[in-house]
């Protein structure tokens, strides 16, 4: 069974949430303190299942130990869907309400644990109703629904495939000729990917998130990331795939 990727672990010994670049970085920079919580790390949503961290494998990840199971409902216990079960998924206009729920979960969980590159407390992390708003259902099971932060490294997995793509970031318009794009930096100003559209998608979005200059604010998307010459490029084909928040910081 293919398992869903972790983005993130709890610390349990200290109760507290690392992202897999905030555990790289420890493993790297301070072997002594990754020691003290390496046999600590558990599934972030549940909290039942242990998690190894492999920081020198080829794509360092976390992945959940053998025998180690998470409880029933948890996100990470769920397949994750299939490339045409997730096209399927997103082609369908009855879906756009429940997109925009799956992007405002991922908002949300960007407001309950903020602040990157600082050890976070877990105490709002596990929301009731977190797991079913990442599921789709095909004929058999529920499948889970990849999310993916933007801000984060990317790997080869996460192109053309459509994935639930978000993160605290800063932004721009660029609608200078007839596809409008939406540049996205990191908050430290670099340049990660753009999100094309239609001038009609466009003309959908609200006026105040319509700002002239770049803007400090959280991005979701539901679409396929494509990569050419090194660029990152997304297209959204209806409104409801994109939502921008602005909000204190
Ligand atoms: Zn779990």
């Amino acid at each position: 069974m293919k398992e869903t990727k972790f983005e993130e672990c709890c610390v349990v010994s200290e109760n507290k949430m690392l992202s897999v670049e905030e555990l790289l970085e420890v493993s790297q920079s301070n072997k002594a303190y990754f020691t003290t919580i390496k046999d600590s790390l558990a599934c972030p949503e549940c909290r039942a299942a242990s998690l190894t961290f492999r920081p020198n494998a080829k794509t360092p990840h976390l992945s959940t130990k053998k025998h180690s199971i998470h409880v029933e409902n948890c996100y990470y216990a769920f397949e994750p869907a299939t490339k045409k079960q997730l096209q399927e998924y997103r082609d369908n206009p009855e879906n756009h309400e429940s997109i925009a729920r799956k992007l405002n979960s991922c908002l949300d969980s960007l407001v309950a644990k903020s602040a990157p590159n600082v050890i976070r407390n877990t105490e709002q992390s596990t929301a009731k109703g977190m797991t079913e708003s990442y599921l789709i259902s095909s004929e058999k099971a529920s499948k889970a629904v990849p999310r993916k932060r933007i801000t984060a490294i990317f790997y080869d997995e996460d192109y053309e495939i459509p994935k639930l793509f978000y993160g605290r970031v800063i932004a721009e318009w660029d609608t200078k000729n007839d596809r409008p794009r939406l540049k996205i930096y990191s908050v430290q100003n670099k340049y990660i990917c753009s999100v094309w559209m239609s001038k009609t998608v466009y003309d959908y979005t609200e006026s105040h998130l319509k700002f002239k200059s770049k803007k400090e604010c959280s991005v979701a998307f539901f679409t396929e990331m494509k990569l050419s010459n090194n660029f990152k490029n997304a297209t959204i084909k209806h409104s409801a795939e994109l939502i921008i928040r602005i909000e204190d910081m």
